[in-house]
């Protein structure tokens, strides 16, 4: 038995339509992934060689994992996650085997999309000099290069990986066959962050008077996870401002533009 927790087996519900944006990035991975684990069959027979690692970078709460969680819900594919830094263990040999149980537990799962967040935390000493790493890095490195390359097509697994330091991955994972589908993953501009809005409103009673264009403008610089967070927290103040009317009833109950200014300034000075 490994000597770390046992990882374990989800079955994600995110549709493309949860995500706000980032339109040339769903579309590849509908088009190149989804179908690869959906008709394994036909991909074998056409002799098309589907990609077997993604690598989703950009700066943080931009949607990498929603995509991956995505990607395998699309598929009806199930979802195991770790992050890198899980990976890691200081017992001798317990990383490479917390490596191969990953690999085995997921082609017992297939199809399945194994996620590695974070997966630049494996490579801790390449930021600086690291004392207590004694070479276990390269140890879960190489078995991961051996459980990545060890991966056919006929296993209907996936990995796909996400970072925020795309400059801390060591170079041999990104090679053909690896994690060779790169994709940017951005900041929202103005129109993904009003669809980013509309998503996180869609099953929220919205008061005619909240203007999401204008929030999309004002919102410039923002990260898909704090938008998220603006709308939840008018949502929090809309019932806060009910309760203290003494109103527990949701019916008719809104969130109204007032709300969203108030969760701004609460953002804004967090
Ligand atoms: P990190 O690098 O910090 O792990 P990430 O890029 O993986 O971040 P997610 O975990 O996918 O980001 O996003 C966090 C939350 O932010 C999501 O659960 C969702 O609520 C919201 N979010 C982020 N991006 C989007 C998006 N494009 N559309 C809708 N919601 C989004």
């Amino acid at each position: 038995p490994s000597v770390l927790r046992p990882v374990a087996i989800e079955t994600p519900t995110v549709t493309w339509d949860a995500i706000g944006g980032l339109e040339t990035i769903k579309y590849i991975l509908q088009e190149s992934v989804e179908g690869a684990l959906l008709y394994p069959e036909l991909y074998r027979q056409m002799k098309a060689i589907s990609p077997r690692g993604i690598l989703l970078w950009g700066p943080p709460g931009t949607g990498k994992t929603l995509l991956a969680k995505a990607v395998a819900s699309q598929a009806r594919a199930n979802f195991v996650a770790v992050t890198g830094a899980e990976l890691h263990s200081r017992w001798v040999g317990a990383s490479e085997q917390a490596v191969r149980d990953l690999f085995t537990r997921a082609r017992q799962a297939a199809p399945c999309v194994i996620f590695i967040d974070e997966i630049d935390t494996l490579f801790p000493m390449r930021g600086g000099t690291s004392e207590s790493d004694s070479g276990v890095s390269a140890r879960v490195v190489g078995q991961l290069l051996t459980e990545i390359d060890g991966v056919q097509s006929c296993d209907n697994v996936m990995i796909i990986a996400a970072t925020n330091r795309p400059d801390m991955i060591d170079p041999a994972l990104l090679r053909a066959g690896r994690l060779d589908l790169q994709l940017k993953v951005d900041l929202p501009d103005v129109t993904s962050r009003l669809e980013i809005l509309r998503v996180h409103n869609r099953d929220r009673p919205l008061a005619a008077d909240v203007n999401l264009v204008a929030w999309a403008v004002r919102t410039e610089g923002w990260n898909g996870a704090e938008l998220a967070l603006l709308c939840n927290q008018a949502t929090l103040q809309a019932i806060r401002r009910y309760r203290m009317q003494g109103l527990t009833n949701p019916t008719g109950m809104c969130i109204i533009a007032a709300d969203f200014e108030i969760a701004y300034q609460f953002l804004l000075e967090r």
